[in-house]
């Protein structure tokens, strides 16, 4: 069997062009514009590359982008009193402070000083909370653009295993979430699970989110089941350094129905979900109807 490639560069490109409608016709009715404030203290290049990009992606598709950029000494005070100023600055629709902080700083107290209606990452525990009771929230942008591949792929999903490895708040626990919200039967594995190979292989929807290179391999997965890799791995091969996801994506696409490779698969989707959340939260904070497509 030759997997199905879904590519999530290509579901992206669309989701960026409807969100981008959606913000011309805002500004067109209603006068608004969506903001996006991010926020990067210090200069890890990684991260420095993430904010370009997303800064870039967030004028192309109309909105309003506001980078800050904080000396790696600043004190968790100053990145409170600036969190606190873009809670109340009304151009700004969602926020989002780029991790990992330097290690002086503790995230939980910022990500929890953002308001929750402008929390475009979705971490903060009021939206984290929204999502465990099946309420209305700002999701985390990476499972939610896993959920839409995977939508787009199966259409419903009700009754299918899902099995998540990894069990972070950023990925794991809220795709977890999510598919339990989409009616799967959903199974969370981490490092202390017990023979994940036969757990892996009992799989309908596979999702790997660990951060180790391709260590989902084609004996792990049930014939014909779908495989998402979240997985970033830089890895070298014949002297060059590549991206690689978690999941051996050679060896699985010859047993999985359906595949996402890395780079390409669930890492655009990223970033046109971080623009959905602030269109979203900016139509909440206004009161005006969602998009359709854009929510979990
Ligand atoms: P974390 O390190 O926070 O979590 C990793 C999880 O994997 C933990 O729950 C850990 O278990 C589990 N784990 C580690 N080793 C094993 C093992 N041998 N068997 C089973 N489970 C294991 O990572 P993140 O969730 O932040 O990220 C996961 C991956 O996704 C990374 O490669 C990251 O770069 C990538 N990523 C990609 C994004 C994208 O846009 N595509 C966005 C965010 C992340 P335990 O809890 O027991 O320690």
């Amino acid at each position: 069997m030759s997997a199905t490639i879904i590519d999530g560069k290509a579901f992206a490109a669309r989701l960026r062009a409807q969100v981008a409608t959606a913000v011309a016709g805002l500004k067109a009715e209603h006068g608004l514009t969506p903001g996006l404030a991010v926020v990067l203290v210090g200069t890890d290049p990684a991260s420095e590359v993430y904010v370009r990009n997303k800064a870039l992606q967030t004028v192309e598709v109309g909105m309003h982008s506001v980078e800050h950029r904080l000396a790696a000494d600043t004190t968790q005070g100053s990145l409170l009193a600036l969190i606190e100023a873009l809670n109340v600055d009304a151009a700004i629709h969602g926020i989002l402070v780029q991790l990992p902080l330097p290690p002086h700083l503790d995230a939980s107290p910022v990500l929890d000083a953002i308001d929750p209606a402008k929390d475009a990452d979705g971490f903060h525990m009021t939206n984290v909370g929204r999502l465990a009771m099946g309420r209305p929230a700002i999701v985390p942008c990476t499972p939610l653009g896993c959920l839409m591949l995977l939508r787009a792929q199966h259409g419903s999903l009700a009754g299918l295993h899902a099995v998540v490895v990894g069990r972070s708040n950023i990925v794991g626990k809220p795709m977890a979430q999510l598919l339990l919200g989409a009616d799967c039967t959903v199974t969370i594995a981490h490092s202390r699970t017990r023979d994940l190979g036969a757990l892996c292989r009992s799989a309908d929807i596979l999702v790997a989110a660990v951060g180790r290179a391709e260590m989902v391999t084609a004996d792990m997965v049930k014939p014909g089941a779908t495989v998402i890799d979240v997985g970033i791995n830089r890895v070298e091969r014949d002297g060059r350094m590549r991206l690689v996801g978690d999941v051996d994506f050679a060896g699985v696409s010859g047993v999985a129905g359906a595949i996402t490779p890395v780079p390409g698969g669930v890492g655009p989707m990223t970033i046109a979900c971080l623009l959905a959340n602030t269109l979203t939260a900016c139509c909440r904070a206004h009161g005006l109807p969602e998009p359709v497509g854009l929510t979990a």
